[in-house]
C-alpha cells in the first residue's frame, strides 16, 4: 500500500519536498465485530485546509486549537471516493461504491464512526470530492446560508477559479445576481467570464490597488463577498461593501502561508456600515445535505451546473498537485486519480 506521509513540516510556501510516498504492507485482518472496512481509493481531494496540520507550528499560530498536528512520517487523512474491497461492517457490502474521509493512499483501512456515504446516483465518481461533496456543500451552505442572496444583490468572489469559489459564482449568477470574480491569471479570468456566466471577472495580480479595482467593477458597492483568500483583499472588500452587506468567511489562503503582518480591515467601517461578516465551515451545515445534494444533482442534470475539475494522476503526483494549490496551479477542483475502478 502506497502512502504520502509527511516528511518535513512547512515552512511559509508549501513544496514537494514536504512530503515522501512510502509503501507499507497491508498487513490487516478485519475481526468480526471491529466493523472496519477497506476502500480501494479511485480519488482523493487535494484542500488548502490541509495545510493547516501540516504547518511547523509556533504556539501563536492555531490559536483556536481547531486543527491537529499530523506527525512527521504519519499519513495525511483526505476526502476520497473509492470502492470496499473487505468489509465486517453491516452498512457496507463488497463492492459498494464510498465517499467519504480516507487518506493520501491506495488503500484505506476504515474505521467505524468515520464519515462515509454509499454513492447511489449516475455522476462521475469524480464529482463526489468535488461538486457534489465537501466543495459543493461549501459553496452551497456559504451562499444560501450564510449570505442570504436576493436577487439583483453585487456579489464578489474571490479565488473565483477555484473549486469552491467556481460554484459560488454559478450559485450567483443562478440567483439572478450580479457577480464579478477574481483569479491569478488570465486563462482563469477568460474562463470565468465566459465558461462560468460571471458577468465581470479580473487577474488580482495584476491590480496595483484592489480597492480601486473593486470600486470600478462595484461603483455602487458590494452586498455580497465570499471570501476565499482573506488579507489584502478582504480589507478592500470592506471598503466597498453597502450598508448592511455580507461576507462570508470561508478561507484565507493567502494567510496560510505568510508569516508577516496581517492587513487588517477597518472595523469601524464594519460598524457604520453594519456588515455582518460570519465565520462558517461547511461541517456546521450538514443538515442541509440533502436539500444541497438533491438541488446541485437538478442543476446537474438540467446542464445548469458547468463542472469545473483538475485531476492530476498516481500516487506521486499528490505533492506537486498539493503545493500547486498554493501557486495556483489548478483550475477548479483539484483531486488526484489513484487508480481505476
Ligand atoms: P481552490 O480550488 O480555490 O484552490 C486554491 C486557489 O487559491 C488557487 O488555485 C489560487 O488561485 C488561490 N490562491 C492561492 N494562493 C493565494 C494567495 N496567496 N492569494 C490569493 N489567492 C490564492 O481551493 P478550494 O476551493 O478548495 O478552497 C478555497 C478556500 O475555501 C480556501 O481558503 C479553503 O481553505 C476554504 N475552504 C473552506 C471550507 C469551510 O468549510 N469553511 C471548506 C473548503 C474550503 P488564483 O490563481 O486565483 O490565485
Amino acid at each position: 500500500n502506497k502512502f504520502v506521509a509527511v516528511k518535513e513540516y512547512v515552512h511559509g510556501q508549501p513544496s514537494e519536498l514536504n512530503f515522501e510516498v512510502k509503501t507499507a504492507p497491508l498487513a490487516i485482518t478485519l475481526k468480526k465485530g471491529s466493523n472496519q472496512i477497506i476502500v480501494k481509493n479511485f480519488y482523493v481531494s487535494i484542500d488548502p485546509y490541509q495545510i493547516n496540520r501540516i504547518k511547523a507550528y509556533s504556539s501563536s499560530h492555531n490559536a483556536s486549537g481547531f486543527s491537529t498536528q499530523i506527525g512527521l512520517g504519519e499519513r495525511v487523512d483526505a476526502f476520497g471516493v473509492g470502492r470496499v474491497v473487505a468489509s465486517v461492517n453491516e452498512e457496507f457490502k463488497v463492492g459498494d461504491l464510498v465517499a467519504g474521509l480516507l487518506n493520501w493512499e491506495e488503500y484505506t483501512v476504515v474505521q467505524p464512526g468515520t464519515i462515509l456515504n454509499k454513492i447511489t446516483d449516475e455522476f462521475a465518481l469524480s464529482y463526489h470530492v468535488g461538486v457534489l461533496g465537501p466543495s459543493g456543500l461549501t459553496a452551497y451552505a456559504g451562499f444560501y446560508e450564510v449570505c442570504k442572496p436576493k436577487n439583483g444583490n453585487t456579489v464578489f468572489v474571490s479565488a473565483a477559479s477555484g473549486s469552491v469559489g467556481n460554484l459560488v459564482g454559478q450559485f450567483a449568477k443562478l440567483s439572478g445576481c450580479y457577480v464579478v470574480g477574481c483569479a491569478g491569471n488570465k486563462n482563469k479570468v477568460d474562463l470565468l467570464k465566459e465558461k462560468l456566466g460571471f458577468d465581470e471577472a479580473f487577474n488580482y495580480k495584476e491590480e496595483p490597488d484592489f480597492k480601486l479595482a473593486l470600486k470600478r467593477y462595484f461603483p455602487d458597492g458590494i452586498d455580497i463577498y465570499f471570501d476565499n483568500v482573506g488579507g489584502e483583499m478582504l480589507e478592500a472588500a470592506i471598503v466597498n461593501m453597502k450598508a448592511f452587506g455580507r461576507v462570508a468567511l470561508c478561507g484565507v489562503i493567502s494567510e496560510y502561508t505568510s508569516a508577516g503582518p496581517r492587513a487588517a480591515p477597518n472595523m469601524l467601517d464594519v460598524i457604520y456600515k453594519r456588515i455582518n461578516i460570519k465565520g462558517f465551515l461547511a461541517y456546521d451545515y450538514l443538515h442541509i445535505y440533502n436539500e444541497f445534494i438533491s438541488t446541485t444533482q437538478d442543476h446537474l442534470r438540467h446542464g445548469r451546473l458547468q463542472v469545473l475539475e483538475d485531476i492530476s494522476e498516481g500516487i506521486e503526483s499528490v505533492p506537486t498537485a498539493f503545493s500547486g494549490l498554493f501557486r495556483g496551479d489548478n483550475v477548479g477542483k483539484k483531486s488526484v486519480k489513484i487508480s481505476n475502478d
